[in-house]
């Protein structure tokens, strides 16, 4: 018997351990090769300091900036990838995001495939991460053809506030869809998410929603501590033969029918550049040139809106969105941008930001600031891009559009001190934060644009498929995490068919 599995998939989190539970029942024996372990359970995972301040969930590694110099990068490496840090809100993209839209500073072409296309998967997406959520309050929400599969998660009182402030002020503020099982996160312990590890206590992310499901299915199997090093491809350049691992130390060549890469935006580029050979000398999957460009990552900020007459004694606060910026900034200019609470800012995740100021201090700030995240389309341009030096990771990140990402920050400071909050505070974050990285293995139509097929299958190799954020083509103004998960069922359907032969029980009695 052939020991080589059917597919082997390369990275755990929101794109390949999604695949995976899509695959799961269709009998192909599947290998998932995650470089991370299992995050354990310990007093850290909820400790603000240990995780702020001490960063010691943060990886080892320096990746080097556009000017050569290192920098630490808050990109994580764990069996569920970034997914096991996240703030769980799993926004769809506005249906006009798949079209040509202009913006501020330039113009994104819009997808390959329309939103109707995705939709369906959007939907299996938030089924999967049992998503918690409500239409109806957000003027950009696109069409759904089934409903969320739980309610919102309630406001805390201080937020309910806030809510009916923005709303007397004439905005819509929305329930944020979150993929987050409230008291089992609290029973846990009286802390946030956003950005604190998953010890598999309520957050529904890559590991505990789609690889758990994916493991129920015996010929699915997963190898922690295996860090893939490259991609071989057969002797003709053109199918993939296998990886070369690193597992204890040790390396060797595992092979497989299929290779699906999912190791994060960056990480995939960086295999692909690294995996050049005779035939492909430029990187696999790389004849147009590609591989690397086009590099987003959202322009955002955080906003901290104080008003001294109204404490902020929540926990967890991250439970509104708003979106009446998103398509225009009200005055018939262009996008500006979406805007959603982050998890509730303390004084110590202040002082990681804020080294110079007294404890006291802002840990007097926090106890009244309502903290916001504001986010900006980025556009993709060609010489934003992650390259190799040697074997050292370069990201060379062009920001774009930030005319239209201040301009958001210029409304919403009139619109908190309209709705009662007069002291408005806000702060770019910086490069060392690729937390919505994307876009550099785009996919498309025209081979000579894209890397990847509308099924995000490399127009240059048949058994070869990227499904993590590198496929985006453009990064919105939402979250990717729920677009990369339902694009990752699209794909895992779509093998299926066209690899494993397997169609469902439905289309067999038809
Ligand atoms: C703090 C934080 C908050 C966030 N909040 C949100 C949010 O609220 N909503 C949202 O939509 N998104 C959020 N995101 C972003 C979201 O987590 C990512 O968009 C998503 O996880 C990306 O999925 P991916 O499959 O591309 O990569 P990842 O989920 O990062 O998965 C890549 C996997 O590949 C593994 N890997 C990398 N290289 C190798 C290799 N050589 N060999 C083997 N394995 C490898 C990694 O260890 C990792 O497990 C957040 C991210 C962070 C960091």
């Amino acid at each position: 018997m052939n020991s080589s599995p059917d597919v082997l998939i390369v990275g755990s989190g929101m794109g390949g351990a999604t695949l995976a539970a899509g695959l799961a029942g269709s009998g192909a024996r599947v290998v998932i090769l995650e470089r991370g372990e299992q995050l354990p359970d310990a007093p850290s995972a909820r400790d603000t300091r240990a995780i702020f301040m001490e960063g010691c969930y943060r990886p080892k590694e320096t990746w080097l900036d556009g000017k050569g110099e290192a920098f630490n990068p808050g990109n994580y490496y764990y069996l569920g990838g970034n997914s096991k840090f996240y703030g769980a809100v799993m926004l769809r993209y506005r249906e006009k995001d798949f079209e040509p839209l202009d913006h501020a500073e330039g113009a994104t072409l819009g997808w390959p495939i329309a939103y109707a296309e995705l939709e369906p998967w959007y939907g299996a997406a938030e089924r999967l991460f049992q998503v918690r959520g409500a239409v109806g309050d957000d003027p950009t929400e696109p069409p759904h053809s089934t409903p969320y599969p739980h309610q919102p998660v309630l406001d805390e009182a201080p937020i309910a506030r806030v809510r009916e402030r923005l709303r007397a002020i004439g905005l819509h503020p929305f329930s944020l869809p979150l993929a987050v099982d409230i008291e089992r996160w609290l029973a846990r312990g009286r802390t946030p998410w956003d950005a604190y590890p998953d010890t598999r206590s309520g957050k529904l992310d890559a590991e505990t929603a789609s690889l758990s499901k994916a493991l129920s299915d015996p010929s699915i199997t997963v190898r922690t501590r295996t860090r893939v090093l490259r991609l071989i491809t057969a002797p003709d350049g053109s199918r993939i033969d296998g990886v070369e691992v690193e597992e204890n130390g040790k390396r060797s060549v595992l092979r497989a029918g299929l290779v699906v890469l999912a190791a994060g935006a960056v990480n995939s580029a960086a295999l692909l550049l690294a995996s050049g050979s005779l035939q492909n000398p430029a990187g696999l999957a790389n004849r147009s040139g590609v591989v690397g460009r086009y590099f987003m990552n959202h322009n955002s900020s955080a906003m901290l809106v104080v008003d001294p007459r109204l404490r902020n004694s929540s926990v967890y606060q991250k439970t509104l969105g708003i979106n009446d910026f998103y398509f225009s900034d009200g005055a018939g200019g262009p996008p500006l941008g979406n805007v959603q609470l982050l998890g509730k800012v303390t004084g110590p995740i202040l002082k990681a930001n804020m080294r110079r100021v007294p404890m006291l201090v802002l840990s007097a700030l926090a106890a009244y600031s309502f903290d916001w995240y504001l986010m900006s389309e980025d556009l993709p341009h060609p010489d934003s891009r992650v390259r190799l030096d040697g074997g050292r990771i370069v990201l060379e990140w062009h920001r774009s559009n930030m005319r239209g990402h201040a301009r958001l920050v210029e409304v919403m400071r009139e619109r908190f001190r309209a709705a009662g909050f007069p002291i408005v505070l806000s702060r770019a974050f910086d490069r060392r934060t690729p937390s919505h990285q994307c876009g550099t293995v785009r996919f498309g139509r025209d081979p000579a644009s894209s890397a990847l097929d509308v099924f995000c299958r490399a127009h240059d190799h048949p058994n070869l498929y990227v499904v993590d954020a590198s496929f985006l083509p453009t990064s919105a103004a939402v979250n990717p995490a729920l677009t990369i998960a339902a694009m990752a069922l699209r794909v895992a359907d779509h093998i299926r068919r066209e690899h494993l032969h397997v169609i469902s029980a439905a289309e067999a009695k038809a």
